[in-house]
């Protein structure tokens, strides 16, 4: 078995509310997950249910409220704030969300290139532009002379120039076109492949299906199950947690049925299942405490007994 490149255990990240040590507000609980080299782990959740909060977690880029435990390991070493200054836009590079990382007074291309001005470097850069479609005009171009899709683009391509073991991606495709998406997409396929991993966080459940190896479900700001991608493929038998199978069931290509109600707010003290609310198949006991179960490298937070000879879910 590989040693995972990225090892995180046991995160909770929230965030005090107008200072206060005793009001508290958290975002993700008790999160682990592992990347392992080869393979692209993909954190899908909704739009606001916290998945950018980890990515900063695991950056070191949390706000000052913000109160974080847990553990994370890098290739064998516990990160402190030391070593990840050092592994930061080296051995991890990370592709935001916002455009708006840019910074506004550079021109593209020397942000691109790090400043560097050498004919071996602009040229990779040019080569990387032109494969995304970004013309010669672009490189002496600020970022607010740049539409959404092309900053996005930009900031990809800075990824491209550098050499890193881990990209964390967070919604690295949305406004896009196909073809500069699945470009992208691919980028990061044949990236995990040369013994590197990628994180990727994205609400977008099909994209993530067709590109990921793992699927970490988030919801409620914790993981509720570990599966592979590709039992999306294989159908909903394969699959065990009822948000993962209501997920599935949600794919345009399976119904488009969604569950009522919303996802609840995080909540540290709740020892309950955080999907109760909206499962069909609650018990009492969900409302006090939930199983963690493990099988080889995935994991399913459920108090149903999948490994037991009574489990068998509707499908
Ligand atoms: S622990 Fe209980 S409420 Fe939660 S998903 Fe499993 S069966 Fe449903």
């Amino acid at each position: 078995m590989k040693r995972p490149l990225l090892e995180i255990n046991n995160l909770s990240v929230g965030f005090k509310i107008n200072g206060s040590k005793q009001k508290q507000s958290w975002a993700v609980n008790d999160l682990s997950i592992r990347a392992y080299p080869g393979e692209i782990l993909t954190i899908v959740g909704a739009s606001g249910s916290g998945k950018s909060v980890l990515a900063s977690a695991i950056l070191g880029l949390l706000p000052g409220n913000a109160i974080s435990s847990g553990e994370i390991i890098y290739d064998g070493k516990n990160v402190d704030k030391k070593l990840l200054d050092e592994l930061r836009g080296e051995e991890i590079t990370f592709i935001p969300q916002s455009i708006s990382s840019l910074d506004p007074l550079v021109k593209v291309g020397k942000q691109v290139r790090n400043f560097a001005s050498d004919d071996e470097t602009i040229k990779k850069q040019r080569k990387i532009f032109k494969e995304f479609g970004l013309n010669r005009s672009v490189e002496k171009s600020y970022p607010f002379q740049l539409s959404g899709g092309m900053a996005r683009r930009v900031l990809i391509s800075t990824t491209m120039m550098k050499n890193p073991r881990l990209i964390i991606a967070d919604e690295p495709t949305p406004g896009l076109d196909i073809q500069s998406a699945k470009k992208t997409m691919d980028y990061f396929k044949s990236f995990a492949k040369k013994d590197k991993a990628v994180i990727l966080i994205t609400h977008d459940i099909d994209l993530a299906i067709h590109y990921s190896d793992k699927l970490a479900i988030f919801y409620g700001g914790e993981i509720v199950e570990i599966t592979k991608a590709r039992y999306f493929h294989h159908g909903i038998q394969y699959l065990k947690h009822p948000y993962t199978r209501a997920l599935y069931r949600s794919l345009p290509t399976n119904g488009f049925k969604p569950i009522p109600g919303s996802q609840p707010i995080p909540d540290k003290e709740n020892q309950g299942c955080i999907f109760r609310d909206r499962c069909e198949c609650k018990e009492q006991i969900c409302d006090h405490s939930v199983n963690t179960q493990k099988f080889e490298d995935e994991m399913v937070r459920c108090n149903v007994d999948f490994a037991g000879k009574k489990y068998k879910l509707s499908v």
